[in-house]
Parts: structure tokens; sequence; C-alpha cells
């Protein structure tokens, strides 16, 4: 596949990770479903001696099809290997609880997807890890964050839903200076947009849920990394926590990949369009799109990544009114969570419920928060469609 590195981005999206060394194999991947292979072979029965060149066993430990998506997911994030998990949140919690343990102290961005936050603040506190939630987009604030036990620094950029977009290689030096990890949630960005391995991220976290996938009918989560620093992952994170995806999911998201650079293309395309028509409308208070100029970090966007992504967030008067109508009016855009399938996607994420119970903000940082969402932002993931339609579906509900 090294070969492939050198090619574009489509090509690589098509063909990385294909092998057809062993003659006599299908064009397209084939879909392995098999829990478990007829073995030859005297196999170690303890995970700890697992390792990436093993031969297949059992699909806990590794799959033909998994194998074909995680060598695809590396080579497009330029990342020396991948393990593909059955949600983002499985690759989460195998990446937290396979690298800290009791006494060491993380750094996490304070707002970020409820899930993540969630489980670093609640659960990863119950074995003795400290945390402390920062916000990230400010380099100083991550610099006095950090402690002599700080074994790592969390950033997902753009930010789940304020499209907080953080400097990857800004935080990477701070990470380095301190012998901290340094791990991104590029789930929104999508290779295509960003390689936060390039700009000295150790590992690179994506849900596959989500644009990978692309079309909304498969879960999956993926780390990449270096070998060294994916070993816990595979031996404790997917074999002993046991979030292994389905072959068949595997197959799907691969499917996906194929065409993640055309699809990326027009969700930005797409997004471009809602997000103007928007930030003209006298309904919508706020617009946030990294591609906007009016966005407060638009140069930044425009440096670290190559597509501005599909995903807007949005403030109007009344949101609750406006949802309730979106519920019923809505014709082409579903009104559903989840984001970056080919389908619209909107989904009012109410402040309240974020700003208590999944951030737990305090002072500043939540008014902060509070000046920039009011009640509620309309989460907008922008599809493939035909942007009139979307546009159309949208005057509608905000008439
Ligand atoms: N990271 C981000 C940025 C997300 O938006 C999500 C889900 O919305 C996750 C991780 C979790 O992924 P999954 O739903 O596949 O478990």
């Amino acid at each position: 596949m090294s070969e492939n590195k050198k090619r574009g981005m489509s090509t690589r999206s098509v063909h990385a990770g294909e092998d057809h060394s062993a003659g006599n194999r299908p064009s397209a991947p084939d879909i392995v479903m098999s829990s478990t292979f007829v073995v030859d072979e005297e196999i170690s029965f303890s995970a700890n001696n697992l390792d990436a060149d093993m031969p297949w066993v059992y699909t806990r430990w590794g799959n033909p099809t998994t194998n074909t998506l995680e060598a695809n997911l590396a080579d497009l994030e330029n990342a020396e290997a991948c393990i593909a998990f059955a949600s983002g949140m499985a690759a989460t919690t195998a990446i937290l609880f396979s690298h800290l343990s009791a006494g060491d102290h993380l750094v996490i961005q304070n707002t970020n997807y409820p899930g993540t936050a969630e489980v670093a603040r609640d659960t990863l506190a119950r074995f003795g890890v400290a945390i402390t939630a920062v916000d990230t987009t400010d380099l100083d604030t991550i610099r006095d964050a950090v402690r002599d036990e700080t074994k790592m620094i969390w950033i997902e950029t753009p930010s789940n839903p304020l499209l907080r977009i953080v400097d990857i290689a800004g935080v990477s030096e701070i990470a380095k200076q301190n012998d901290a990890l340094l791990v991104v949630d590029s789930t929104f960005a999508t290779p295509i947009a960003t390689r936060p391995i390039d700009l000295g991220a150790d590992l690179v976290l994506h849900s596959l849920t989500k644009y990978i996938g692309g079309h909304g009918d498969a879960m999956g989560g993926s780390v990449c990394g270096s070998e060294e620093l994916l070993g816990p992952l595979r031996s404790e994170g997917l074999s002993h926590y046991g979030g292994v995806i389905s072959p068949f999911n595997a197959w799907l998201i691969l499917r996906g990949i194929a065409t993640l650079p055309l699809r990326m293309r027009a969700h930005e395309e797409n997004a471009m369009a809602a997000a103007k028509f928007l930030e003209g409308h006298p309904k919508v208070e706020r617009v946030l799109y990294p591609g906007l100029e009016s966005h407060p970090q638009h140069a930044l966007a425009k440096q670290q990544m190559d597509n501005f992504s599909g995903m807007i967030s949005f403030r109007t008067s009344d949101p609750k009114a406006i949802a309730e109508r979106m519920m019923t009016d809505l014709e082409v855009i579903h009104y559903a969570v989840s984001l970056g399938h080919h389908r619209s996607l909107v989904f009012l994420m109410q402040t309240e419920d974020l700003v208590e119970t999944s951030y737990a903000l305090k002072g500043t940082e939540r008014d902060k928060y509070v000046d920039v969402a009011g009640e509620g932002l309309f989460r907008f993931s922008v599809g493939i469609e035909d942007s009139v339609d979307l546009i159309e579906d949208l005057e509608r509900v905000l008439a």
C-alpha cells in the first residue's frame, strides 16, 4: 500500500487496503462473516501476545474485512496503523482506558461530543484519573492546565456543537514538551479535510458512523496512530473491552469510504450555500460554519482544513417552536440526531442540557457558551441533496 501514499486522496479512498497478493481474489472486498478461523499453528490465548501480524484466529482479535478497512484508514490518515471498533465511543473508551491509569491527569476540551465529556468526567474520575476540562482554542489555557502527571491532551476539531477549531500543531508542541499524548477526534473533519498525524497528533479518532461510513446505516469507530501506541488498544481496548466492529459494518463503511472525497466536496458546497442563506435570514441570530468569514477562527480553519466539511450550527429566536415545526414540516431534511450522512439531518442541541449535564460548565466558560448558543443551537448536518431543496425546507420552517 505504500504505493498509494504517492497517489491522490480519491485514488487512495477507493484502493487503499486492497490486497490481491493471494491471487484469485475478488475486485471488491470480501465480507468474511466468520467469528472464528481454522488454524494450523499453536496460538497463544492471551490478548497480551496479540500483534498486527498474527494470523486470523478469532474475529475479536482480527478479521480480513476489518483489516482491509483498517489498512484503508491508516493510509488516508498517513498513519502507521489503525484499529476499527464497534462505534466511536468504543474507540474513545479504548483510548482512555488503555492509555490512562489511576494517578494520571487528562486535559480535555470543555465543549466536545457529550458522550466523550461524560465518560471522561464521570467514569474516568471513578478510576482515579484527574481531569481538567478547558477551552482548547486557547493554547495558553492548555499550557496552564498541564502538570507533571498529564499523560494525555484530548481535542476535537471542529468541535461538537460549537464548531470551535483547535490548532492541532500548536497543541502538539505543548503535548510533546510535556511527554503527553495528543489525541484528536477528527470526526467532523475527516481525512479529506485534515490529517492530524501530519500536524503532530499521536492518535486520531473517528466515529466512522458519521462522514466516513457516510450513509447512516452502520456504526463504527477507529483509532489511527503508531503500532506502538495502538498495542495497548489492540490487547485491552479491542480484545478485553470487546468493542469489536461487525465485519458487515466494516464492509459497509469501506464501501462508503470509496466516495468520501466526492461526498465531502458536495457536503462543503451545500453547507456553504445553506450557511449563506441562513446568515441572511431575519430569524437567524447567529451562524457558525468554519467556511464563513464570520467564523471566529476562519483563518485557522483555512490553514488546517482542505475542506470546511458539512456541519453548520445556527441559532434562532424561539428555537423550541422552530424545532417543533421542523419535526412536522420538514420534507427533505430529517429532524434526527447524528451527522455526516448523505441525508441532511438537523437537531436542536439545548444549551441547558449540554451545559449542565454533559459539560458541567461554570463561571466564564458557561457564560461564553451561552453567549454563543443562547437557549440552543440547531446542529445542521448538511447532506448531499440539491441545495435548493434544502434551502426551501429551511425557508418553510423558519417562516
Ligand atoms: N466523536 C464525535 C465528534 C461525535 O460526534 C460522536 C457521535 O456523535 C462520537 C465521537 C461517538 O461516535 P459513535 O456515535 O459512533 O459512538
